[in-house]
């Protein structure tokens, strides 16, 4: 089965990696030089509206995904048109808009913060009664890694964060002070079989993510897959869908979710029995979903910028180190290292020594 990705970067790059071993091969289109796919799948260089490359690629595979949400919705539409595209177009146009993501959200009975779409300055004024201080203002689209929202303190902050925000419509929000930050990646099959991995607890730095830890038995568990099953199922969703979430006390409040596989999933990679990878390709090949349960326990931390000397990584046995071909430069993620231990103990330490590496 030849399997087509529109974005050539690292989660292309480990799909191909998961896809070979099931008799996989693979096809991306990327307006790129030097993609971080490159040496495992195929190449459409080009503009991702480009329809004589989308017809080129709907020709050649049998199935096509994208590794990124803000990839264009007409890009998909034309595609959908000539081969399956999955994750389906609905899951995507809600994910790429916050304000219907946070609408679906609060129609499925799934928990979030307090919400208004404003569209002037005067309307963020006008909803600040209603949502309380603090809070968050965000575009409605195309924000990712913390970029493209401000956190409102008080009334003097709204005229600046508006501003800022170059006066794009946007969404505001109650500003939750979580305890822990989670995800849960979620996978479901073209017979609507679904599978979930237990929880990973995500914390970011700067914006990004930097750890990333499987936390199985959590409490939150249960409630996370519930919320995570009622998507999927209203999405009428194939692939891994990945749903971010906050815990504050006893509740759990959903933040936003991405219609992809996920950089706080990596950890599957090593610390699961099918990771989520594989799963996603599973998945969209109308394929079994393979078991989620981990293998020891499990830990990711990014490497972003600076990639440590291998040696001295690989010197513990239970770390994997997974590089994505990238040069080193600020603020980029150049690849991850995977801790697998046998103990929660152990994986502790080994964390700690690990981040400390990585900090040096
Ligand atoms: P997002 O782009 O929505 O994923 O937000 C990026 C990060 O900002 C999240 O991972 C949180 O750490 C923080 N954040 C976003 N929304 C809120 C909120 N309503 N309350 C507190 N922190 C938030």
């Amino acid at each position: 089965m030849k399997i087509g990705i529109l974005g050539g970067g690292q989660l292309a790059r480990m799909l191909a990696l998961a896809g070979y071993p099931l008799g996989q091969t693979f096809s991306v289109l990327d307006p790129g030089v030097n993609v971080c796919s490159a040496a495992v799948a195929e190449q459409l260089q080009g503009d991702y509206v480009d329809q004589k490359l989308l017809a080129q690629l709907a020709e050649q595979t049998d199935v096509v995904s994208y590794e990124f949400e803000n990839v264009p919705a007409t890009a998909v539409a034309f595609l959908a048109g000539k081969v399956p595209v999955y994750p389906p177009q609905l899951a995507l146009a809600t994910a790429q808009d916050r304000l219907k993501e946070k609408t679906l959200f609060r129609e499925l009975g799934i928990n979030t913060p307090a919400f208004a779409a404003v569209n002037s300055l005067e309307e963020l004024a006008q909803a600040m009664p209603q949502i309380g201080w603090p809070a968050v203002i965000k575009t409605r689209s195309e924000g990712y890694d913390g970029k493209g929202q401000a956190v409102l303190h008080q009334a003097d902050d709204l005229a600046s964060a508006w501003q800022a925000l170059a006066g794009v419509p946007a969404l505001v929000e109650a500003f939750v002070p979580f305890e822990r930050e989670f995800s849960i990646i979620a996978v479901r099959g073209t017979t609507g079989e679904v599978v979930c991995y237990p929880l990973t607890e995500n914390t970011h730095r700067n914006g990004t993510l930097r750890l990333s830890i499987a936390r199985p038995g959590d409490a939150m568990q249960a409630r996370a897959v519930e919320y995570a099953e009622r998507i999927l199922g209203r999405l009428n969703y194939v692939g891994v869908l990945t749903l971010e979430l906050f815990q504050a006390g006893d509740s759990l409040l959903a933040n936003e979710f991405a219609p992809r596989v996920h950089n706080s999933g990596h950890w599957t990679q090593d610390g699961a029995i099918t990771c989520q990878f594989e799963n996603h390709l599973r998945a969209i090949s109308g394929l079994p979903l393979g078991a989620t349960d981990t293998i020891g326990h499990a830990a990711m931390v990014n490497l972003i910028g600076d990639i440590p000397a291998i040696e001295t990584v690989l010197a513990n046995r239970h770390a994997h180190l997974h590089l994505y071909g990238k040069t080193e430069r600020p603020g980029r993620k150049v690849g991850h290292i995977n801790i697998c231990a046998p103990s929660e103990q152990q994986m502790k330490v080994e964390l700690g020594l690990l981040l400390a590496l990585v900090d040096s």
